[in-house]
């Protein structure tokens, strides 16, 4: 289907309105001051099922409710009533291609005082078609941002936070504008954090590694999807611990993982090649199984997605 996304529909507050009606306010808390918290989900078409599969679901409302915990944001809705409000849209949308989409809850009061506590919120979702965010097969060429990533007790990475976007658009916009792919984020102690939008993992002498929840990264579902596939069906050996910025150079490889990068390989990172230049064994590998799983290929990972029509 080819047709202007934001003709579409979304859901805000409590109804479905078209895409084009979901407006906020200039003094809305959030647009002033980036209170809110969101996340990024996936719905994968499968032509052969004539079937759109949701990826994750329940663990993305799940994050978006510690989010919202942590930024002391009201959630409306249960984990369940949100699923259902997000395969309506999905099918109100009548999508048969793959799809990215945007829940967001925000301060939507119009309020330009500094609290978070007795100011009104509100949930929206919209969705639009969504091919590949980044290459996922040439390689990645990537750099070490100068932008550092906010630590917990400044920033906290856990959460999902429209604010805490703007370090990540800092460092990515960098990147290209420096004729880079993406950048990678350094804690301010100089530990591999990860990506401006994606974890990261490398593999050295046949061990997956990748960087704890305590080293200011979003703990990603991808990531932990990564961790389960390379467990079950690689056997490999795995190392979640601090990884230092030297070690991506030496790394036989290097991937990013995210809902919206999906598994993207790296293959140079401050003009080091990683291995031979090309993407990895095991990262190709994982990516396999990945997308297998995903698009609902694999009855084995069955439980990852929901299907969108009767
Ligand atoms: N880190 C950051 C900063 C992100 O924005 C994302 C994308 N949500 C990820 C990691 C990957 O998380 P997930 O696999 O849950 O999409």
């Amino acid at each position: 289907m080819t047709r202007d996304w934001l003709q579409g529909e979304a859901f805000m507050g409590e109804d479905f309105v078209p895409l084009a009606q979901a407006q906020v306010n200039i003094a809305t808390h959030a647009l002033n001051y980036g209170t809110g918290c969101f996340e990024g989900i996936r719905a994968y078409w499968n032509a052969e099922h004539e079937q759109l599969y949701v990826l994750k679901m329940r663990e993305h409302y799940q994050r978006l409710q510690a989010s919202a915990r942590i930024l002391k944001l009201q959630l409306a809705y249960t984990v369940d009533e949100l699923g259902e409000i997000t395969l309506e849209l999905l099918r109100r949308n009548g999508y048969r291609q793959d799809v990215y989409i945007r829940p967001l809850l925000f301060k939507s009061a119009p309020e330009i005082s500094l609290k978070l506590t007795g100011v009104a919120d509100t949930f929206a979702v919209f969705c639009m078609p969504l091919g590949d965010y980044l290459d996922t097969s040439a390689g990645l060429k990537c750099c070490t941002s100068s932008w550092v990533r906010l630590n917990d007790n400044a920033l906290p990475a856990r959460a999902k936070a429209t604010g805490a976007y703007i370090n990540a658009c800092l460092a990515s916009d960098d990147a290209r504008q420096s004729g880079f792919d993406e950048a990678i984020v350094l804690t301010a102690d100089g530990h591999v954090s990860e990506g401006a939008s994606a974890n990261l993992f490398l593999v050295r002498e046949g061990t997956l590694i990748t960087s704890p929840v305590s080293d200011s990264i979003l703990e990603g579902i991808t990531r932990q999807a990564v961790l389960e596939l390379a467990a079950e069906e690689l056997q490999v050996p795995i190392e979640v611990r601090s990884i230092d910025r030297t070690e991506l150079y030496v790394a036989d490889e290097l991937f990013f993982c995210g809902t919206g990068v999906q598994i993207a390989p790296i293959t140079s990172v401050d003009h080091r090649l990683i291995g031979d230049g090309k993407p990895g064994k095991i990262t190709r590998e994982l990516q396999r199984l990945y997308f297998a799983a995903v698009r609902g290929n694999n009855p084995k990972y069955a439980s990852w997605v929901v299907p969108v029509y009767q």
